[in-house]
């Protein structure tokens, strides 16, 4: 099956997708982005990450090229053009195209619009069955996480330092705790059994995978905590794990080294985790 992709409103043959050089996205990483799983051929939790894409493009003084009836009708027709089953769907809007210079070009760009599947085992992943290594390091990027930017060097490196340590995620601290993850959510089930997870701000990223797994855990009747925690919590933690749309739900079975409880994915995380898994397969989460 030929790979098609989604450019400015059209399906076009993968290879001739083309934005222009000036595109801000290029030169100023000037764009947001969105990250959609796919289960069974269907989108999970898509109506949190449109809105969530409406909110980013909000805070950059981008215009939402469509509704999100629009986005979906394309989402679908470009899941039905790839055949995809499983993995993930892109999705990125950038300021558009323009002479180069910080200011924003006025009048208003036209921005671009570009989608691509990527295939993807995400529930079959040895990652999501036996865990992930993190290593810490100090938070270094810009302070307004919670925009859900294309501007990545910083989680670049920060992936590249994680792999030269030998794992797979970085945990960013930042005046002695923890923000969140390179690409996730942390959550930690602290030793009286509490399930904890940093709350919302401008710090962290607002995780549409993050608060499924809050609904989940309230409908089981765990005792939830949104606060922050630091490095010692983390280390001392029953569990822990990550969450993101393209991962799931992922224990975390080591930090800098040293083992999380004996290092083997625990009960409340393997529950959560198949609990989420029920929820993708109907779509994801209702509120
Ligand atoms: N934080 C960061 C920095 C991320 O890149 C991601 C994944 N895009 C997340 C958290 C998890 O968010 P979500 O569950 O919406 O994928």
């Amino acid at each position: 099956m030929q790979r098609t992709a989604f450019l400015n409103g059209h399906l076009v043959a993968f290879e001739h997708a083309r934005v222009p050089i000036t595109d801000r996205g290029f030169t100023f990483g000037d764009g947001v982005y969105e990250v959609t799983a796919v289960v069974d051929g269907k989108l999970v939790d898509n109506f949190a990450h449109l809105r969530r894409l409406s909110r980013s493009l909000a805070e950059l003084h981008i215009s939402n090229p469509y509704s999100d009836k629009e986005w979906t009708g394309f989402q679908r027709d470009l899941i039905a053009a790839n055949g995809l089953n499983q993995g993930v769907i892109y999705l990125q809007v950038t300021r558009g195209a323009a002479e180069r210079d910080f200011a924003i070009p006025s009048p208003t760009l036209s921005p671009t619009t570009v989608m691509f599947t990527q295939v993807k085992d995400i529930m079959g992943s040895p990652y999501a069955r036996d865990g992930v290594r993190a290593v810490t390091m100090p938070e270094f990027r810009w302070q307004r996480r919670d925009i859900k930017t294309i501007s990545l060097t910083a989680a670049v490196m920060a992936k590249r330092l994680a792999a030269e340590a030998g794992a797979q995620e970085v945990l960013y601290i930042e005046d002695g705790l923890l923000t969140e993850g390179g690409s996730s959510n942390v959550f930690i089930v602290s030793a009286d059994g509490t399930l904890v997870t940093r709350s919302v701000s401008n710090a962290l990223l607002g995780g549409i995978t993050r608060h499924a797994v809050l609904e989940i855990a309230n409908s089981q009747q765990l005792n939830v905590d949104e606060r922050a925690f630091g490095l010692e919590e983390v280390r001392c933690a029953r569990e822990a794990f990550m969450t993101s749309a393209s991962t799931f739900v992922v224990p975390v079975i080591s930090v800098d080294g040293h083992l999380i409880a004996d290092g083997i994915p625990g009960p409340i995380t393997r529950e959560i985790q198949t609990r989420y898994i029920e929820l993708a397969r109907l779509g994801g989460c209702l509120t």
